[in-house]
C-alpha cells in the first residue's frame, strides 16, 4: 500500500484525531448489544496510546440522526465501553466541534476523548470545508480506521485530509491488503460467490469481475433474473423484470471473456414465503411457487468450483438464510468455505458476514470485511474517497 499508515508517523507528544466506526447497535436502554466494531478499532487505539500522544481524539457517527442531536444516538455508551476496554478515562465531549469542545478537551486530564456523534451536524455528510477545518483544528495528525465509511466523501473521512497529514489505521490497512489484493492481483483461480436480493445492486460488480474472476457463482434472489433471461420458469421468485436484458448481456460477456458463470440448477421452493411446511426441492420452479434457496445439486456444483479456487470472495447469501428451513444452502456453502485450507477466503460485509457468524464459521475465514458498501465499491474497482485522500508515503520525508 502506498498510503501512510500509523506505523509511518511519529505520534509522540502529538494530538491525534482518529475516525473510527463506532456505529454500534443499541437496545432500548442504550446498552450496546454488540461491541465488535469497538473491539475492531482497539489495535489502532492501543498502538497510538503506546506511542505517548498528547491526546487521542476519537470521532464516529452512530445511526442516522440527519443533522439533529438525537438523544438515542449519543455516543456516551461507546465512551463507557471504551473506558472499560482501555482501562483509562475517556472524556465524552458535549459535541464534536466548537469552542466549548475545545475548552473541555484542554481542561480534561484524560488523554482519550470521544467527540459526540458527527452526524448531529449535516455538515459532516455534506463534506463541508468549514466543518472539516474545525475538526482538523483539534489535532496535529489524522488517522482513518473507519473502513465502513471509506466509500463516502464526508468531512471526517475526506474533508479533514485537506488540513492534516493523514494515515491509515490497522483495520483500514488490513481491509485494503485483503480486498485490494483480490482486486488487483488475486491468486488464481479466483472465484466469486454472489447472492443477495437484487441484480441491480451487483451489476457493476459483475461487470468488473468479468475482467478479473475465473468463475462467478450466482445464487440468492438475483439468480432468477438471470434464469428468466435464459427463458427458464421462475414462478413467483424474486425478479427484476427491467434487468432481464442486462442479465442476458452479462451472460454473453462472460462467455466471451471465458469466465465460468454458474447459475442455480435446482431449487428449494415454497408455495408462499410464509408457508414453511410446503418446502420442497425441485429441478424446475413450478408455477405458483417461490424459490428461496439453492438446491442440493447446485450446492455440489458450487463446491466443485470452489474446491480448486485459490482466492474466494463471498458477496451475498445464496438463500433466505435468516429463516431456518430456507437457510441450508447458505449454511453449507459457509461451512464448505470454512474448511478450505488452500484458499484465501474473503467475506464481504453485511449479510454474508452475518451469515458466516450465524453458522459459527466466521473465525475460519481469512478475512471478514467490516464494510458492506465499502467492500462492494472496492471490488467494483472504484476508488474509495476516504482512502484516496490519505497522504501518500512518498509525499512525506518521514
Ligand atoms: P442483499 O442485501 O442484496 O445482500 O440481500 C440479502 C438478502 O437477500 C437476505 O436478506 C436474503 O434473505 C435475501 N435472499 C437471498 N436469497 C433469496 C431468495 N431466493 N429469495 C428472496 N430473498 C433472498
Amino acid at each position: 500500500m502506498n498510503k501512510l499508515t500509523v506505523k509511518d508517523i511519529d505520534l509522540k507528544g502529538k494530538k491525534i484525531i482518529l475516525r473510527a466506526d463506532f456505529n454500534v447497535p443499541l437496545d432500548d436502554n442504550q446498552n450496546i448489544t454488540d461491541d465488535i466494531r469497538i473491539q475492531a478499532a482497539l489495535p489502532t487505539i492501543q498502538y497510538i496510546l503506546e506511542q505517548g500522544p498528547a491526546k487521542l481524539i476519537l470521532m464516529s457517527h452512530l445511526g442516522r440522526p440527519k443533522g439533529k442531536a438525537v438523544e438515542t444516538m449519543r455516543l456516551a455508551p461507546v465512551a463507557k465501553r471504551l473506558q472499560e476496554l482501555l482501562g483509562e478515562d475517556v472524556l465524552m465531549a458535549s459535541d464534536c466541534v466548537g469552542d466549548a469542545v475545545e475548552k473541555e478537551i484542554a481542561a480534561s486530564p484524560a488523554r482519550v476523548v470521544l467527540l459526540e456523534n458527527l452526524r448531529f451536524h449535516n455538515e459532516e455528510t455534506d463534506n463541508d470545508a468549514g466543518f472539516a477545518k474545525k475538526l482538523a483544528a483539534l489535532a496535529d495528525l489524522y488517522v482513518n480506521d473507519a473502513f465502513g465509511t471509506a466509500h463516502r466523501a464526508h468531512a471526517s473521512t475526506e474533508g479533514i485530509t485537506q488540513y492534516l497529514t493523514s494515515a491509515a489505521g490497522f483495520l483500514l490497512e488490513k481491509e485494503l491488503n485483503y480486498l485490494g489484493q483480490a482486486v488487483s492481483n488475486p491468486a488464481r483461480p479466483y472465484v466469486v460467490i454472489m447472492g443477495g436480493a437484487k441484480v441491480s445492486d451487483k451489476i457493476l460488480l459483475i461487470e468488473n469481475l468479468l475482467t478479473k474472476a475465473d468463475a462467478i457463482l450466482i445464487g440468492g434472489g438475483m439468480a432468477y433474473t438471470f434464469l428468466k433471461a435464459l427463458g427458464k420458469p421462475i414462478g413467483n421468485s424474486l425478479l427484476e423484470e427491467d434487468r432481464v436484458p442486462t442479465a442476458k448481456e452479462l451472460m454473453e460477456k462472460a462467455k466471451k471473456a471465458g469466465v465460468n458463470l454458474v447459475l442455480t440448477t435446482d431449487f428449494v421452493v415454497v408455495d408462499g414465503f410464509d408457508k414453511k411446511d410446503t418446502v420442497r426441492i425441485v429441478d424446475e420452479i413450478p408455477d405458483g411457487t417461490e424459490s428461496i434457496d439453492i438446491g442440493p445439486k447446485t450446492r455440489e456444483e458450487f463446491k466443485k468450483v470452489l474446491s480448486t479456487a485459490k482466492t474466494i470472495v463471498w458477496n451475498g447469501p445464496v438463500g433466505v438464510f435468516e429463516i431456518e428451513p430456507y437457510a441450508q444452502g447458505t449454511k453449507e456453502i459457509a461451512e464448505y468455505l470454512a474448511q478450505l485450507d488452500d484458499a484465501t477466503t474473503i467475506v464481504g460485509g453485511g449479510d454474508s458476514a452475518a451469515a458466516a457468524k450465524k453458522f459459527g464459521v466466521a473465525e475460519k475465514m481469512t478475512h471478514i470485511s467490516t464494510g458492506g458498501g465499502a467492500s462492494l465499491e472496492l471490488l467494483e474497482g472504484k476508488e474509495l474517497p476516504g482512502i484516496a485522500a490519505l497522504t501518500n508515503k512518498d509525499e512525506v520525508n518521514a
